[in-house]
Parts: C-alpha cells; sequence; structure tokens
C-alpha cells in the first residue's frame, strides 16, 4: 500500500510518498516559505537527483496543489492520505478518516495552534475535494497525550476557567513518541515496560511511556512547555509572563514572540539556536555556550526523573530526533547527570553513527539506553493503513 504523508507546518509543507509494507520512499520534498517571498520546493525522487524549484507560494493550499501535480506525473498509485495535525484538542484524541465533520473538528480546535491548524484544514480539505476516492486520515500529534491520567493533565486553574477554555495538558511530538516506543519494543523483542522516550530536536519533548500507554508527557497547553528548546525557553515561573508585561512594558504577542522565538538556546548561547554551532563554539572555549549546553543537559535530567515519577521507575531510556540522534555530547551529558541512578552509556558505541536502532548502555548500567531514529512519517502511513483496513 503507498501512502502520502502531509505534514504542514506553519510556513512549511513536508510531504512523504511511501510504500508501507516495504517503507520504501518513493518521493519526498518541502515545500519552503509558504506566505513568503522567496518560496520553492525541494523534491527528490529515489534513486533521483534533488531538484529546487523557485515557485510562488501564497498560502498552503497552492503548495498542496503543486505537490500532488508533481506525484501524479510520478505515475505511483496512491491508496491513502495521511494528514499530520499539530493539534487534536478535545476532539480529535486519535487518528479519524477525512470527512467535512473531522475538517470542522481540526478548524474549531485551531485557537489552540492557530499558526498550524488553519493551513493543515485547508490542505486536508484541498486533498478531499481533488481525490475524493483516496481515502484520508487525520492524524493529531496530541492524540497519545490523550491517554494521559487526569492527575497528569489537569491544571491546578479554577475548574470554570479550564473548562470553559479547554485548558489542559495537550502535549506535542506524540506521533514520535509513539514511533519511539514501538521501534524500542521491536528492538528489545517485547524486553521493555518503562520507557522514557526523549524528543530531543530544535522542538524537544519528553514522554514517559509504560506498556504502550502514555502517562506524561513535558509538553502542555502548547509545544512551549518543558525542556529548553533551540528558541523556546520552555518552564519558567508563569508569573514571569505577567511581569514581563507589567514591568517591562511587553505586549502579549511581544511575550509570545520572545518566549517562542528568542529564547532557549538561542538566547542561552548568544550565538545560534542550533546545538551544532553551540557544541562547537563550547568546544573553543565560549563560556555562554558551554552554560547552554549544561543547562540543556541538566534541564533534560531533571524532567527525566520527572517522567520516572510518572512510571513508578525506568527499564529504557530512548534518545531521538535531531540531538538525541545526532549529538554523542549531548547523550553523554546528560547521561553523566543521571549517573547517580545507575545509569551508564558505552562512551565507544555512543560515538557510533548510524541509521539503526542501537543500544548505547554500558554493560553495567542499571538502566537500558538506546537511540531510536525516529520517523513519523511512517507512523503515520501505519495509521492509515490500520484504517483503511477497517
Ligand atoms: P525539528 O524537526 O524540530 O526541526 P530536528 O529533530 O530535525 O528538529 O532537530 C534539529 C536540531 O538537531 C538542529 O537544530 C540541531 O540543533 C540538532 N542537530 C542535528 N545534527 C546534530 C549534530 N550532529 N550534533 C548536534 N546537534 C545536531
Amino acid at each position: 500500500m503507498n501512502v502520502l504523508v502531509i505534514n504542514a507546518g506553519s510556513s512549511s509543507l513536508k510531504y512523504q510518498l511511501l510504500n508501507v509494507e516495504t517503507r520504501e520512499v518513493y518521493a519526498k520534498g518541502n515545500c519552503e516559505r509558504i506566505g513568503i517571498d522567496g518560496s520553492f520546493i525541494g523534491h527528490e525522487e529515489m534513486g533521483g537527483e534533488k531538484h529546487r524549484t523557485v515557485v510562488e507560494l501564497p498560502n498552503h493550499k497552492v503548495a498542496a496543489e503543486h505537490v500532488l501535480d508533481i506525484l501524479t506525473d510520478l505515475d505511483v498509485p496512491i491508496d491513502g492520505i495521511g494528514h499530520r495535525v499539530v493539534q487534536g484538542g478535545w476532539l480529535i484524541t486519535e487518528s479519524v478518516p477525512v470527512t467535512e465533520e473531522s475538517i470542522g473538528w481540526v478548524r474549531e480546535v485551531a485557537p489552540l495552534a492557530p499558526l498550524h491548524n488553519y493551513g493543515e484544514a485547508d490542505v486536508i480539505e484541498y486533498c478531499l475535494q481533488r481525490m475524493p476516492d483516496v481515502m484520508g486520515v487525520i492524524v493529531p500529534d496530541t492524540a497519545f497525550h490523550s491517554m494521559i491520567p487526569e492527575r497528569a493533565w489537569r491544571y491546578a486553574l479554577p475548574r470554570d476557567v479550564v473548562d470553559k477554555l479547554k485548558i489542559r495538558k495537550y502535549g506535542a511530538h506524540g506521533t514520535s513518541h509513539r514511533y519511539i516506543w514501538r521501534a524500542s519494543n521491536e528492538f528489545l523483542k517485547g524486553d521493555i515496560h518503562k520507557l522514557v522516550s526523549c524528543h530531543l530536536g530544535s522542538g524537544a519533548s519528553l514522554c514517559a511511556i509504560q506498556d504502550g500507554r502514555d502517562m506524561d508527557t513535558t509538553m502542555g497547553l502548547t509545544p512551549l512547555d518543558g525542556l529548553i528548546m533551540g528558541t523556546r525557553c520552555g518552564s519558567i515561573d508563569p508569573a514571569t509572563v505577567c511581569y514581563l508585561q507589567r514591568e517591562g512594558g511587553y505586549t502579549v504577542d511581544e511575550v509570545d514572540t520572545m518566549m517562542n522565538k528568542q529564547s532557549g538556546m538561542l538566547a542561552l548561547s548568544g550565538l545560534s539556536s542550533d546545538s551544532r554551532d553551540i557544541e562547537q563554539a563550547a568546544d573553543d572555549g565560549d563560556e555562554n555556550c558551554q552554560l547552554a549546553l549544561d543547562m540543556f543537559a541538566y534541564r533534560t535530567a531533571q524532567l527525566v526523573m520527572e517522567m520516572c515519577q510518572a512510571l513508578e521507575g525506568i527499564d529504557t531510556l530512548a534518545f531521538s530526533a535531531g540531538i538525541g540522534e545526532n549529538s554523542a555530547t549531548m547523550r553523554a551529558k546528560i547521561a553523566e547527570k543521571l549517573a547517580w541512578m545507575g545509569l551508564a552509556i558505552d562512551p565507544e558505541k555512543n560515538a557510533v553513527r548510524s541509521d539503526d536502532v542501537r543500544d548505547i548502555s554500558a554493560p553495567d548500567s542499571k538502566i537500558r539506553v538506546l537511540v531510536v531514529p525516529t520517523d513519523e512519517e511512517y507512523m503515520i502511513a501505519l495509521d492509515v493503513k490500520q484504517i483503511l483496513g477497517k
């Protein structure tokens, strides 16, 4: 079965056409700078070269139109379409077929993720109109977290307020964490019960998973909560928001931009949001960059402990995403902070680069440590296959 996976971001639209059984990727690409000057499409076919086409992309619908044109020329039949949706909110708590009604749900919960959901709904609607015979599936990134126990998702705010505004922990990266559980479980042949999944990319979150059930996660109402990220501050005293407005004179939008786009590793390092640049500068003696890396590792280790409490234990810790998969330095720093609990990684295994799932634990480690390259597209394609099968 061939599935087209569409992942519409705030100003981008990534796509991948793959075979679910063989995991063969026929084509993939990215429409970038949607709604901004200088938009283009980067497209790649299996065994071919990457092409970059400059094209005007005023909105997500036009981007989707181009993608379907390109893929129609490919002559690979599309059996289903999987749409990643950033926020399923209180209405979409599992993957569901695309219908006029479910598209309405994506729009209804959009105030929780206005930069993403509206564009995503437009793309889903366009695909339904253009290919009415091909089943679409909505895969919300929040769905996995909807099974978190109430003690973990409820906020201690007045009940009438949280009920009216639907405030709760929704989390994000759910599809990735679900995949990391699946791949870890497969790799360990079922010998796994309590996993702390660490998705460490430019956005970063942890997830506590017990026997496949999501018990807690570090992102909250929005993806700003939890770990320190590339440009996001993560958890801070919530009163800081009021203080910035009252004493600093910043507007609501300015605080929002500051916390989401001008904070995190970018602010701490004073250099870049990319950990490759920060690691390089730290090696060259830059003290701000050294502190930024130390703080990232400290906060991550601290929240790993929070996830351990959700699980009342841990047998496996899995590193994933850009930093988790590629930075041996950051993995070692985090492991060092968790050494007191008997977690240890093998320096030689940690240094190996590979696209496969691997065990990097030291022989005497009390906790298994894995590196698991995430594959959200494959997870989405599997959901499409499952729902189509029904
Ligand atoms: P997202 O999907 O959230 O944009 P990714 O999971 O692709 O993020 O992660 C991107 C980040 O991964 C980069 O910003 C960079 O900080 C980090 N990264 C990628 N490769 C390396 C590496 N070799 N060493 C350190 N950090 C890396």
